[in-house]
């Protein structure tokens, strides 16, 4: 099964795609952090993205289409995967539909995790996250430990350089213009389900296995 995790930068994707992918039983693919891990290690594929990252553009569709691609051919996902900040543009979901087809699957559903604006500047910007885990923290709503070590693995807990205030700002319109559109195309198949994203993450996670078991999905 195929379930895509949209949302916009701040939304809570992170941290209900780990319930999503433990619950479903299929892997958490999210483009950021394999982004952010090539970056760490310094690959090629980590420079190429870099820049488009720190200025919290998108990284070009062939580069991100390609990386996907490669991460559903592996034996873990053949029964499917969450995917987390993947499409993130018309052309993404376009290419996705292609890979899907080529093996004789397509999306089952779109959840959209949905935040109100006002909202997401104040959550991004005092977000705190493990570099090993990706666990997520916030600064004044859920304070990280004081050591900044990670209780469930040890890893150091920072903040990531794009959310950063100037940085979040053109993230959130980068949503609006390129990733926003993705929710009517997504509607026009009859595969998106609206879920908000403003309750505490045990509330959005109960809406979410509603949401998913309504759909036909368990
Ligand atoms: P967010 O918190 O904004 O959802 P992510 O961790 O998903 O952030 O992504 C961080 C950055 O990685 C993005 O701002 C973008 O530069 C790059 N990126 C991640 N996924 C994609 C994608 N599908 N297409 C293009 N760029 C991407
Ligand atoms: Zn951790």
């Amino acid at each position: 099964m195929i379930v895509i995790l949209l949302g916009p930068p701040g939304a809570g994707k992170g941290t209900q795609a780990a319930a999503i992918s433990r619950r479903l039983g299929i892997p958490h693919v999210s483009t950021g952090d394999i982004f952010r891990a090539n970056l760490s290690e310094g690959t090629p594929l980590g420079l190429e993205a870099k820049g488009y990252m720190a200025m919290g553009e998108l990284v070009p569709d062939d580069l991100v289409v390609r990386l996907v691609a490669d991460r559903l051919s592996r034996p873990d996902a053949a029964g499917g995967a969450l995917l987390d900040g993947f499409p993130r543009t018309v052309g993404q979901a376009e290419a996705l539909e292609d890979i899907l087809a080529s093996r004789g699957s397509k999306v089952d559903v779109c959840l959209l995790l949905d935040v109100p604006d006002a909202d997401l500047l104040a959550r991004l910007s005092g977000r705190r996250v493990c570099r090993r885990c990706g666990s997520g923290w916030h600064a004044s709503f859920s304070p990280p430990p004081v050591d900044l070590k990670c209780p469930k693995c040890g890893g150091e807990i920072y903040q990531r350089d794009d959310d950063m205030e100037e940085t979040v700002t053109s993230r959130l319109a980068v949503y609006r213009r390129q990733t926003r559109p993705l929710t009517d195309w997504y509607g026009a198949k009859g595969s998106l389900t609206v879920v908000h994203g403003t309750g505490t993450p045990q509330d959005v996670e109960k809406d979410i296995e509603k949401a998913l078991s309504a759909g036909g999905a368990r």
